[in-house]
């Protein structure tokens, strides 16, 4: 059983405050858990981004497939991507938080673990939040509040045709383990194997740099599949793509490792890469931070998405997305 309401946020409130190492000297957080709201204050001349993510037992994840620890890193993960798909900085972390009364206290020992400690090695810290008891299993609503030099957030509708399309690591990995728990393959997913799945990495460092060093002109994380992220932007920008099937960056899992397929390449979520684009007088770096940076395609006239194989033939790229885990 989950210990009752104000022992759970006594025991939050302590794993945060001692897994809490100050990285920044201007902290946005003037008051956090404790108090009726928490107190955020952002430096003059800063934008603030907020974002939500629901993660649902059942949906996102499943208690008999993902360490409790997992389930918390992926949670604010989501939140945290954002934020830097948008080439800010997060700061602050809210979560509401539903149990189902037989839940083991270890368990959300775990998820808080896992949530708190990847919050604050990006730089944010849990800052407050809500519990109640779920009819009917987790239910996890995290809000990432983070922020950005006034009017540079990187917006999704900045690209032009001309621009190159990037994406930074690979992609595949996370949908890859998907397909392995479906197919009742538990045993061979090792969480350090498919880490893209278990302990994926939101690209912050990345998207800061982007947006310092004015590189990108349209930006969004991969959460919901190449197809589907890349059809946001082209929405958004009002324009259409060409995408090359053979720059795709295919992830590596396993062991041994193999090549995913390219569907998974294409229309895989949850890898939580960055996703955009530059002016063709931009030069950008094949890595940058460490992460290797792959140039996938162009933005075109028109409105279509074509995806183009290595013999040059061209075939319209729908956005075919990513369905959580069926049931
Ligand atoms: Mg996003």
């Amino acid at each position: 059983m989950p210990l009752a309401e104000r022992q759970l946020i006594a025991r939050i409130r302590r794993t945060s405050n001692s897994e809490h190492r100050p990285r920044r000297a201007v902290n946005g957080i003037v008051t956090g858990i404790g108090d009726d709201c928490s107190v955020l204050r952002t430096a003059l001349g800063h934008d603030v981004l907020v974002t939500t993510d629901f993660t649902l037992e059942g949906i996102h994840f499943r208690r008999d497939w993902h360490p409790a620890e997992s389930v918390g890193h992926r949670c604010v993960t989501r939140g945290l991507s954002d934020i830097a798909a948008m080439g800010g900085e997060p700061v602050a972390v809210f979560l509401s938080l539903a149990l189902p009364g037989d839940l083991p206290q270890s368990w959300v020992d775990g998820f808080m673990r896992g949530l708190i400690r990847q919050a604050e090695r990006h730089g944010a810290r849990l800052a407050g939040g809500d519990t109640a008891e779920s009819p009917n299993g987790v239910v996890a609503d995290i809000v990432v509040v983070g922020d950005v030099a006034r009017g540079k957030a990187i917006l999704r509708s900045g690209a032009r045709p001309g621009d190159g399309i990037y994406v930074s690591g690979s992609l595949g990995g996370s949908a890859a383990a998907v397909l392995q728990l479906e197919a009742g393959r538990k045993k061979s997913v090792k969480p350090r194997e498919y880490s893209r799945h278990f302990f994926p990495e939101p690209r912050v460092e990345l998207g800061r740099i982007l947006r310092q060093k004015k590189l990108a002109s349209a930006m969004i994380d991969t959460s919901d599949g190449l197809s589907v992220d890349l059809a946001h932007i082209a929405s958004e920008s009002g324009v259409g793509a060409e995408v090359e099937a053979d720059a795709i960056p295919l992830a590596r899992v396993g062991r041994p490792s193999h090549e995913v397929d390219l569907e998974l390449g294409l229309h895989g979520g949850e890898d939580y890469e960055l996703l955009f684009t530059a002016r063709p007088n931009r030069r950008i770096p094949a890595r940058i931070e460490g992460v290797p940076i792959s140039r996938i395609g162009c933005i075109k006239r028109g409105r279509k998405i074509l995806l183009v194989n290595g013999e040059g033939s061209r075939q319209e790229l729908l956005p075919r997305g990513w369905e959580h885990f069926r049931k």
